[in-house]
């Protein structure tokens, strides 16, 4: 008969030692600096290179003009797969992944994410004196 002794010193030790897992979800995950999680886009630094949505393996973010100088990102995080190589392809630091990463969803359609341009500038107008306001010429 094999003596317990060994087994009951390593039960014993495992005893007074801290759990190897976390009480994820009870207590939040703490992800890893660098982590490659859901996509932000900083709309007021895009120039509409779509550098991004070419390097993009998985087609699933799409870059739209929607103004002079005004951008907005669409995203397919159902498609994506969280590499971040539009981060890298970015020389504006336009794209940014975050820690997010709870994104399962019941309804996929969820998952398709527009991130909207910057607010377009406010048109001038030129008053004409004694007439109505007509709008400015470009110098
Ligand atoms: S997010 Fe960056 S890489 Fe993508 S179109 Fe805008 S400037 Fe170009
Ligand atoms: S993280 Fe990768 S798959 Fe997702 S949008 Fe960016 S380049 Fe495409």
């Amino acid at each position: 008969m094999r003596r317990p002794g060994k087994m009951t010193a390593e039960v014993l030790r495992h005893l007074t030692l801290k759990p190897a897992t976390r009480l994820y979800p009870a207590q939040p995950a703490v992800m890893p600096p660098n982590f490659r999680g859901k996509l932000i886009f900083h709309a007021a630094r895009c120039t509409g290179c779509k550098l991004c949505q070419k390097d993009c393996p998985a087609g699933a973010l799409e870059i739209r003009k929607v103004g002079e100088k005004r951008f907005e990102a669409v995203f397919r995080f159902d498609h994506c797969i969280y590499c971040a190589q539009c981060v890298d392809s970015c020389n504006r630091d336009a794209m940014e992944s975050t820690p997010e990463f709870e994104l399962a969803v019941l309804d996929r359609s969820t998952l398709r994410v527009t991130y909207h341009a910057i607010e377009a500038p406010p048109v001038a107008v030129a008053v004409v004196e004694g007439g109505a306001p007509a709008p400015a010429k470009p110098e």
